[in-house]
Parts: C-alpha cells; structure tokens; sequence
C-alpha cells in the first residue's frame, strides 16, 4: 500500500527563505509515516494495544534534492520499502509540480517489546506476512560514519515542549538543537542536501544535552558530523551534506553583530555587492535586514541600510521605525545616515569605521567631509565589534572585488 497525498508546503515548516527547512522536511516525513501507519494498523496506539510493542526510529536519511518553497504544491508517496526480520524501512518521496524528486527520506524502524525493552520480531507487530513490500521508487542508500566527539559547541536543556505523547524528546527538536547550531543566513547560503540521522538513546524533560562537533568533520567538502550526548553517552549521531564552502570564522560579540555579519558574507559570496550588511531589530526581534545590493541591482543608492529599512518598513507597514535599534558592518555612509534619520530609528550600531571604509576603497570618507561631518551625531552612532567586521572586509578584499 502506498499513502499518496497532494499538498502544498505549509508557511510553518518553512525557514527565513521561504523555503522548506531541514526541520519542516522531518516534520512532513514523520506526519506521513505516522499516517500510513495508521493506514495499515501498525501505529503507535494498535501496537501498544495489540502487540504490547512500539515502533522506534532507528535512522532515518533525508534528501533534499530540490527545494520546495512555501505554498508549492507537490505529491507524497509513502510506502514500507522493505520488511526484515527485525526492522523495516519506510521511503517518503515528495515531488514537485514538474514531477521531479524533491525529497527522499528513508526511516528504518524497529519494534521495542514495552515490557522487556528488547527488540521483537518484526512479524510477531503487524508485519505477519498480511503486508508486503514496495518496490523503492528512488535510491536512498545509508552512509556509515565514525562518531567521535571532538568539541562542545552548546549545551541545552529538554523542555516540556520538546517531548513527544511518549515523555521522550521529539526527534524533530533534536534536529532543531543541530540546526541552531548556524545562523539563519548561513542555511540560506549553504543549504543542507543531506542530513543522516542515527538515534541511539533517548532523552526526557529536565535532561541536559551537549550538542558537539565530531571528528572528521570537513567543512570545506560539505560534510559535518554531529554527536549529542547526555551524560557523556550519544543519544544520537548525526551527518549534515551542505552545500558550498563554509564562511571564514569570524566571532561577533554581539549576536545581532553576529546576523549582521552573516547578512554581510551572503551579499559578498553572491557578489552582489560590497561587505556591508544591516540589521533592524525591534524589542529583541529582527524585523528587517539587507545587504549591499548595488551591483546586482544596478543601483548606486541600494546600500545595505537602505534595503533593511524598506524591508523592515515593508513588513511592519509603516515608514515609522521608532523603537528599531539599526545594526551595520560599516558606518553609514551620509546617504544611508540621513535615510535612517528620516526612518526615526533609535541608534546605530557599527562595525567597521568610515576610515576602515575607506580604507578598502569605498568613498564614504570623501562624501562625509562634503556633508559637514557627523560630530553631532556622536551619541547616536555607536562602534562595536570592530574587530570582527574588519575580518569581514578583510575575506571581502581577498576576494578582488571593485569598490565604487
Ligand atoms: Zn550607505
């Protein structure tokens, strides 16, 4: 039997871009494996019931092959793949408008007996013959890797509201642990193609996790692998495939500096323009940002300021942003500094100065003397994690771009 379902990519499972995010993609995986499994009388509730038994996810692979944006229409086919004697595999495929794969994700199962805790025979929980096996639609094969911790990167606590109706943590919340571990931007510039899962234990509310980086981790090919441990034992292992080269380590201080930086890093990896990335933040919540957009958009006036400020504007409908804090990587340029003045921003934070500005051969020093100066602007322009923004010019310079 295979579950077919037509749908549309859901707003909530979706990431900054407007696309499906890795943890969408396993809340769409495990929506469907739970419904077909109701279908056919294996689900959580018959196998507690009848079998004293219940499924567990063993691993499960996922393969995003083509991104899928929000409200896209596109067709699920969910199907067991193949029945073992002691597991079974379950392939979601999900096609887009032009039919093509999307997504492919393979979840291999096993049943636990709930008394002894031991793993059951997998026709003595449903699988009796009564049920047989597809033919697999798309190749999805299982890597093997060696987990081996190597750093802490965070450390997190279970809360009420990432365990499952079993009071153990959801998997898709371990999934959301491994993703916060990069910025929004990030995800965006280099999205994850693939991402295997490997679950070895499981964890409960209270419990604090250690989220660590494992040996073997290549980022410059693509591949991390990823351990979280609670008391120093893996409960799950865990290999991300991204997409292009990571960004050169560059630590704000600051964490809105941070997303700066990152909004930075992707304009100047596009070669849209120069390093110069802006944030606006309004009660602690990022509610526009842009980069440099000049040369992409052909447009000398399209600085990154400007571009926050119409998408803050845009998506708070109004031309009014008082009580928004404006982060940059660079001071503004006069332009950019009478535009945020006439927005009502509260404060300016920068990184790098005009003269650092300069320094990489843009004109902002030049046009500053002709406006008079910014002497009395003194309180309201702030410089902080200079150090940081000046790494960022410094990969920007590298890369031999022109200034203008
Ligand atoms: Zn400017």
């Amino acid at each position: 039997m295979k579950l077919i379902k037509h749908d549309t990519i859901p707003a909530s499972y979706c990431d900054a871009d407007v696309k499906l995010s890795v943890v969408g993609a396993f809340q769409i995986v495990e929506d469907l494996v739970t419904e077909m499994m109701g279908e056919l009388s294996i689900d959580g509730l018959v196998c507690m019931n009848t079998y004293k038994a219940m499924w567990i996810f063993v691993r499960n692979r996922i393969e995003m092959r083509h991104s899928l944006a929000w409200k896209e229409p596109y067709t699920a086919e969910c199907y067991i793949s193949s029945i073992g004697k002691a597991k079974l595999n379950v392939d979601t495929v999900l096609k887009n408008a032009e039919n093509a794969v999307a997504l492919a994700s393979r979840l291999e199962l096993c049943a636990v007996d709930l008394k002894t805790m031991k793993l059951r025979k997998t026709e003595t929980v449903g699988l009796d013959g009564r049920i047989i096996a597809e033919e697999a639609e798309c190749e999805i094969k299982y890597e093997r890797g060696k987990f081996i911790p190597d750093q802490c990167l965070d450390t997190v606590t279970v809360r009420s509201s990432d365990i499952d109706y079993c009071h153990h943590t959801n998997n898709i919340s371990y999934i959301r642990y491994l993703m916060n571990q990069r910025a929004a931007a990030e995800h965006s510039r280099r999205p994850v193609r693939v991402i295997e899962v490997q679950y070895a234990g499981q964890t409960h509310e209270g419990d604090e996790l250690q989220i660590c980086s494992c040996k073997g981790t290549n980022e410059n090919k693509g591949r991390e692998y990823y351990a979280i441990r609670h008391n120093d034992e893996i409960v799950l292992n865990c290999l991300v495939v991204r997409d292009g080269k990571p960004d050169k380590e560059i630590d704000a201080d600051d964490p809105y500096m941070q997303e700066t930086i990152a909004e930075a890093l992707e304009g100047i990896y596009s070669g849209h323009g120069g390093p110069f990335g802006s944030v606006i933040v309004k009660d602690g919540v990022i509610v526009g940002r842009g980069h440099n957009m000049v040369l992409a958009n052909t447009d000398s006036t399209a600085h990154g300021e400007i571009i926050a400020i119409r998408d803050a504007e845009k998506k708070l409908g109004t031309y009014d942003l008082s009580g928004c804090v404006l982060y940059t990587t660079g001071e503004p340029c006069p332009m950019c500094l009478y535009a945020v003045l006439w927005a009502n921003i509260d404060k300016v934070y920068y990184g790098c100065t005009i003269k650092d500005n300069a320094e990489i051969g843009f004109r902002d020093e030049i046009f500053d003397e002709l406006s008079g100066g910014r002497e009395a602007l003194k309180e309201y322009l702030t410089c902080i994690d200079r150090d940081a923004c000046l790494k960022l010019f410094k990969v920007y310079r590298k890369m031999k771009h022109g200034t203008y």
